[in-house]
This record gives structure tokens, C-alpha cells and sequence, in this order.
């Protein structure tokens, strides 16, 4: 078995698949044959081994075929927060969240940090079936590259992503400075390579971003083709300080700014009001949602419903929360429910629409020649393998359920990108991940000591 499908393809057989896309169909026994990265015939078992006897064969044994996860919005560099004691008293609010705990953690990163940071993400990522990410990274002591090193990761890993260096005023102009060039150098680097990774512009909030930082990012930005990625409104300070400093709302500063638009994406907009979401919908904005953030947070619930009733291009993200978008997509089809007190919020079919269809959508802003999302022909061969036995009648019209109230994602037993086997029989092909954990580990432990001494 060799992790890439040979010249005359690989051909999956005897699965039962789950097309998603326009028109959904769930195939028994049904068959996929990858070519050059994409999925170039999908149908019965019977009849393509009939039609492809030289291809390279796979059987799947009856598991069901899906496609793979996309994550709109996450952080690789987060992943060393994990079990760390942050020092002082509890945060009581957001903003001393990010001053307690994330704005401690990133000064400790260097670029080695960052490296495993990223590789112990892509891990996860793989064995939980999720093959495209949007990253925004902070590493303010290791700014100049850290974008290639995460690149080199992924590419590593055999996955794809979207990456950005957040801006932000909060360590001076010399690192506002330098994260602008970070951005810029990294795009440049990547016009034209048509390769699994992308770039965007990253900027961390309003209330981190004097007016001249964000007329410097637009300059910038200008002439690369590059769309912003911007928390927006994930909690109310953003909104006060927006006011404060502006007069203005969140997302009519960015806007004013020239921030918005189709290729940019408003992180989170928790709080926003109606006049700010026919702003994000006219401008064809992105706004990604991550609810379990939001409740780990507890910086309220993200006006959804109404977002995607007014038009709202509208993703699922992680926030840095693991790599399992399906544990994502059962928080977002649980927390409005409870928000609002009414069990017909946030229906079932809305969140795969989300997670898949829009997810897709949003991926096309960096890789404006794939499908993804979906199993149809010419889509990428980006999918996985669930070991999913349903214990009542799986339909088209009842997967989301059986997704949200079965589907685990330690049911991942295959994950393929680009057509290249990243996981089979649920052992990691491309990445040691034995050797990357011990190592991570040991630069958490460093990591954490010197977050205790600043
Ligand atoms: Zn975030």
C-alpha cells in the first residue's frame, strides 16, 4: 500500500457512501476511484471494479465513506494550553483571559515551539478526519517565519491550510511592524504555487488595532489578492473599545477601514446588532462561528439564526478546541437551543449546511478550484472512513441526526487528502507521532516554565 493512489488510481470499494453535495445519496456498496488527487468516478462496486481492473483496490468493508472535516477558523498555536496553570487569580472576563492566558502563552513561543505547536494540531487533525484548516497564528518573540514553519508542517503532515500572522498594536510598532511583513512575506512566497496551503491577512481584534495599524495592514494587503481574517465582537470590550476609540461599531470600523468583504473573515461576532449583520451580508464577509469557545469563554451565543436569515456567508470553526468538528457541530446544535429556550433552534440540517456546504464555500476563497465538502466527481479526494454501524435506519434525510447523536470521532479509521492516504487502520502514515508527542511535551514543560517567569 503504497500513501499515494497510483497511475492508474485507487479504487475504494465496498463502502457505504455518503455523498453530501447538491444532490445527497447514501450508496450501499457503493465504490470511489481517486485519480491525481480528485475523486474521478463514484458508483457501484461491481460495476467500477468492472471498469477499473488495473486500479489499485482498498476495500472498506462496508464502512461508511464521508467526506472530509473543514475548519474555518483555528489556532495551532494554542495547543500547549492544554493542562497549563495559568498564574494570578482565575480571569473573570474575557479580556483577562487573553491577558492571563493567551498573551502570556504566545510571548513564550519560539520557533521551535511553534513548529510542534502546529504538528501536535495536525495530528488531531488527521485522526479526527478534518483535512482543511484556517489558522491564525501569534507568536510575537518569533514573528520573522513562523509562517513557513508551520507551513513545513503541513505539508509535512499532507494536509491543507490557510495561513496568517495576527497584527496587533498590543506589543509595540516594531511587532505590529513586523507581523504586517510576516503576512506579506508569506503571501508572496505562496502567489501562484497552487499548492495545498494559502494565505490570508491576519489581524487580531479592533480593540487591539490603532486606526493608522489598520490603514498600514490595508496598504499593505493591496495588490496580493489576500482577504483579512479578524476576531470580531467575541466579546463586549471589543464593542466598548470600538466605541470608545471610534464612535463607531465593530464591524463599521472594519468596514470604514476597508477590512470587509468576500475574501475576509469576522471571527466569532457574538455581539453584534442588525445593522452590523446587513453590513457583514452585503459585504459578502465571512463570519465563522465557534460555540465551544464562546461557552468556554462565556462570552454569550453568536446571533446565527439571524446572521443566516439576513444573508450572512456564515463557516464553522474550532477556535483552537480540538480538531474534531463534529464534537464542534454537536455544540452549535446544542447551545442555541438552550440559549433561547426553544428546541427548534438550530435544526440539524442547518448545522451540517454549516459544517459542510458553507465550510466548503469559504475553503473556495483559498482554493478557488476545488470541491470540497462533498463526494462527486472532479470534487478533491478529501475524505474519510467512519467504522459507523447505525443502530436505526440511516437515510439522506436523517443523517445530520445520525451524525449529531451517533457519529464520534474516534470512529475515524481512514483519512485522505488530496487523494494521499494520511491514516489507515487508524495508523498515522505521514507523521511520527510518537516521537512529535514525547517532543511537545518536553517543549510545553519549557513553555510553561517560562510563562511563569514573565
Ligand atoms: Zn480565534
Amino acid at each position: 500500500m503504497t500513501t499515494s493512489a497510483t497511475e492508474s488510481g485507487l479504487l475504494i470499494t465496498h463502502a457505504r457512501l455518503a455523498t453530501l453535495g447538491e444532490e445527497p445519496a447514501l450508496v450501499e456498496d457503493g465504490a470511489l476511484l481517486i485519480e491525481d488527487g480528485r475523486l474521478a468516478a463514484l458508483g457501484a462496486t461491481a460495476e467500477l471494479t468492472a471498469r477499473h481492473p488495473d486500479a489499485e483496490r482498498w476495500d472498506a468493508a462496508g464502512q461508511l465513506v464521508f467526506p472530509a472535516s473543514i475548519c474555518a477558523h483555528t489556532h495551532f498555536y494554542g495547543a500547549f494550553a492544554r493542562g497549563m496553570a495559568v498564574p494570578g487569580e482565575p480571569a473573570a472576563n474575557f479580556p483577562q483571559i487573553l491577558e492571563r492566558l493567551w498573551w502570556r502563552l504566545d510571548k513564550a513561543l519560539t520557533l521551535d515551539d511553534v513548529r510542534y505547536s502546529a504538528l501536535v494540531c495536525l495530528i488531531d487533525a488527521i485522526r479526527h478526519g478534518t483535512t482543511t484548516l484556517i489558522d491564525h497564528h501569534a507568536s510575537p518573540n518569533a514573528i520573522e517565519g513562523s509562517l513557513d514553519v508551520i507551513a513545513e508542517a503541513v505539508q509535512e503532515a499532507g494536509l491543507r491550510a490557510s495561513l496568517c500572522y495576527e497584527v496587533t498594536d498590543r506589543d509595540g510598532p516594531e511587532r505590529a511592524q513586523a507581523g504586517i511583513a510576516e503576512n506579506v512575506r508569506f503571501a508572496k512566497k505562496l502567489a501562484g504555487s497552487g499548492s495545498q496551503l494559502a494565505a490570508s491577512f491576519g489581524l487580531h481584534a479592533s480593540l487591539t488595532l490603532s486606526d493608522e495599524t489598520l490603514v498600514a495592514c490595508v496598504a499593505a494587503a493591496e495588490g496580493l489578492g489576500l482577504g483579512f481574517h479578524v476576531h470580531v465582537a467575541e466579546d463586549r470590550a471589543d464593542q466598548e473599545d470600538a466605541l470608545r476609540r471610534s464612535g463607531k461599531r465593530v464591524v463599521h470600523r472594519l468596514c470604514d477601514a476597508g477590512i470587509l468583504g468576500p475574501r475576509t473573515i469576522a471571527v466569532h461576532c457574538v455581539h453584534v446588532c442588525d445593522d452590523e449583520i446587513d453590513v457583514l451580508a452585503e459585504t459578502g464577509t465571512w463570519v465563522t462561528h465557534q460555540p465551544r469557545s464562546n461557552m468556554n469563554n462565556g462570552v454569550g451565543v453568536a446571533p446565527v439564526g439571524p446572521m443566516l436569515r439576513m444573508g450572512v456567508n456564515l463557516g464553522l470553526g474550532n477556535d483552537g478546541f480540538s480538531n474534531q468538528m463534529f464534537a464542534e457541530m454537536k455544540a452549535a446544535y446544542l447551545v442555541h437551543k438552550l440559549a433561547q429556550g426553544d428546541p427548534r433552534a438550530m435544526p440539524g440540517d442547518v448545522v451540517m449546511n454549516l459544517a459542510y456546504a458553507n465550510n466548503a464555500r469559504l475553503a473556495r476563497v483559498f482554493w478557488p478550484e476545488l470541491t470540497l465538502g462533498e463526494l462527486s466527481e472532479g470534487a478533491a479526494a478529501d475524505l474519510i472512513f467512519l467504522d459507523y454501524q447505525p443502530t436505526t435506519p440511516l437515510t439522506v434525510g436523517n443523517l445530520p441526526w445520525h451524525l449529531l447523536f451517533g457519529f464520534e470521532a474516534s470512529a475515524v479509521t481512514a483519512t485522505i487528502c488530496a487523494g494521499r492516504v494520511l491514516m489507515r487502520d487508524r495508523r498515522l502514515l505521514t507523521l511520527d507521532e510518537e516521537a512529535i508527542t514525547a517532543r511537545s511535551r518536553e517543549l510545553a514543560a519549557e513553555v510553561w516554565q517560562r510563562v511563569g517567569e514573565q
